[in-house]
């Protein structure tokens, strides 16, 4: 059974071992373990529904409650601390493309707002239930997961967009195939979450963003169904799957989505190189991705991350051994790790890695092999369990990022990780951040910043400290010259920084894209614009 209110399933734990305990009191000190609401209580404060029946439409307090938010930091310490804001009034299940049709009639008719619900791993706030007037039905796909035709000829398949990752790769695999798109969150993001987010996956230096796979679809709009045809390229006017890529929810239910799909590769092979300093690793990373070797992966712990890392393995003694190994080579404190991979042929996949390496070493870089990129393989969809230990030792972790080009990046590293750090001096408390560039352009970079602080005794305290925090780092974010996201998505917590990106002529365009196909903005309105 799902966790209602953290990550992944009840029984699945992550334990941090005691030397990684120790290392983060010595960061801010001993946390102290919240009093979380039980479900009971919990379930207790969600009002009446005010919808009437339908027969795809369950308006049980539970389902309610386990469809009120997503993954974000705001959204787990109000499901923790019992302070949900506002609660869907219903949620249907639909099976086919005619029962989502079926649905916003319904919606339409009894005025009710519609959420469009994928995995529930939105981590900026697109699930939340609009407070007012308008009953909030939320339209969960989870039982839309079929793969409905695969075409080998022409490396292409249609899903049903409610599937989720490893139902789609398992769909593929079966016949020989990958999308190879594995964000963190795989084990419960959907396809159509994907799309609606322009998701970015683990591997997408080799395989692209969510926008190079999907090709095409079918969404269900308030006004009618929109046919979005494939084409392997076209010069016909504006491309309308733009629209709908990072569309939130907000244009209609995607309910078909095809997308382009890979033979899979007989390797993958991911290896581990170390840095001096992390401008050398900047430095080589930047110049991997101007190269044309074709790797699938860079991601580049920045110094303080490699140190969080290592501390958090708790593995003391191999650390231990490596660490006086890269001292003894050059790269002492303030080393950064960098992960790269290749899949392919083997033959493809040794010329890939050895190019690479090349190029590493000549910015200083110490290749160390394939034993930690094994290691960071087995265990890429468990780093989110982390979450719930510590949350239960008393710490929240929340992480941010940006996109942003190359000779901005070590300013916008060095501004985001400083608003956090002062976030919270006011209250003498300290915030623990670092820093890592997981995907990576010919012209830039994405930047990721995770930071954790110790969670108050009041949950209406920790939210406050969460809002300071987020604040200062989005508005280093916009001051920087940098996107208030780079795979997230808009949400409502990005919201107050869209305008200054897309400028208002743009909101504008948007606004009117949305009303015509949602004149009566009942799909999920507040995400991207008010
Ligand atoms: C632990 C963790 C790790 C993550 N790692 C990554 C990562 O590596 N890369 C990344 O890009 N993101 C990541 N995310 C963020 C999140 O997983 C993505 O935004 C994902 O694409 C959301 O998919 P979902 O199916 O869960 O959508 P949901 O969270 O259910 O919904 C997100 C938005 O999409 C809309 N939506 C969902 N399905 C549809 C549909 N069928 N039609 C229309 N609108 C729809 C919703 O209305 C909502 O606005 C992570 C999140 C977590 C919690």
């Amino acid at each position: 059974m799902r966790r209602w209110n953290g990550w992944g399933e009840e029984g699945v734990v992550y334990p941090v071992p005691a030397a990684a305990r120790a290392f983060l009191e010595a960061q801010f000190g001993p946390g102290t373990p919240p009093r979380d609401v039980d479900l009971g209580e919990a379930v207790a404060g969600i009002p009446a529904s005010r919808l009437p029946e339908h027969p795809l439409v369950t308006t049980d307090p539970v389902e309610r409650l386990r469809h009120c938010a997503g993954q974000s930091l705001g959204d787990w310490i109000n499901l923790r601390g019992g302070t949900v804001p506002s609660f869907p009034d219903g949620v249907a299940y639909p099976l086919t493309e005619g029962d989502v049709r079926d649905i916003l009639r319904y919606a339409e008719a009894v005025g009710a707002v519609v959420i469009p619900y994928g995995g529930g791993t939105s981590v900026v706030g697109h699930l939340s239930a609009p407070p007012g007037d308008r009953p909030v039905l939320t339209v969960d796909m989870r039982r839309m997961n079929g793969l409905v035709r695969l075409d080998r000829r022409d490396h292409l398949a249609t899903f049903q967009a409610g599937v989720r990752g490893p139902e789609l790769e398992a769909a593929l695999r079966a016949e020989g195939f990958t999308l190879g798109h594995f964000p963190q969150s795989f084990e419960y993001s959907t396809l159509g979450g994907w799309v609606a987010t322009r998701s970015v996956g683990q591997f997408s230096l080799g395989y692209g963003r969510i926008e190079r796979l999907f090709v095409g679809g079918e969404v269900e709009t308030p006004t009618g169904t929109l046919h979005l045809p494939v084409f392997p390229a076209s010069g016909a006017g504006p491309d309308l799957r733009e629209f709908i890529l990072g569309s939130e929810g907000r244009m209609g239910i995607i309910t078909l989505a095809t997308v382009r799909v890979t033979p899979l590769p007989e390797r993958e092979s991911i290896h581990a190189a170390f840095f001096p300093g992390q401008e050398q690793g900047i430095a080589a990373v930047r110049d991997l991705a101007r190269s044309s070797i074709p790797l699938v992966m860079l991601r580049l712990s920045l110094a303080e991350e490699t140190t969080a890392t290592l501390a958090l393995a708790g593995h003391g003694r191999a650390v231990d051994l490596l660490d006086r190994y890269l001292a003894l080579r050059g790269a002492g404190e303030g080393k950064s790790m960098l992960l790269y991979g290749a899949c392919g042929s083997p033959k493809d996949v040794r010329r890939a890695l050895g190019q690479a390496t090349k190029i590493i070493k000549e910015h200083q870089g110490i290749p160390v092999g394939s034993m930690l990129g094994r290691i960071w393989y087995k265990n890429r969809f468990r780093a989110p369990y982390l979450r719930n230990t510590l949350w239960e030792m008393g710490y929240a972790l929340d992480t941010l990022e940006t996109a942003t080009t190359w000779s901005r990046v070590s300013e916008t590293i060095e501004a985001v990780e400083r608003a956090l750090r002062r976030g919270l001096e006011e209250i003498d408390e300290r915030v623990y951040v670092f820093t890592h560039l997981s995907h990576v352009y010919p012209h830039g970079s994405s930047v990721y910043t995770t930071y954790l602080y110790r969670i108050a005794r009041e949950p209406r305290e920790t939210l406050r400290r969460w809002r300071v925090l987020k604040k200062a780092a989005s508005e280093a974010i916009v001051r920087c010259g940098g996107t208030i996201t780079h795979q997230h998505g808009v949400g409502l917590d990005h919201l107050p920084y869209l305008e200054s990106e897309k400028s208002p002529r743009g909101i504008e365009m948007l606004r009117s894209v949305c009303r015509a196909l949602d004149p009566r903005q009942m799909m999920n309105p507040g995400k991207l614009f008010r």
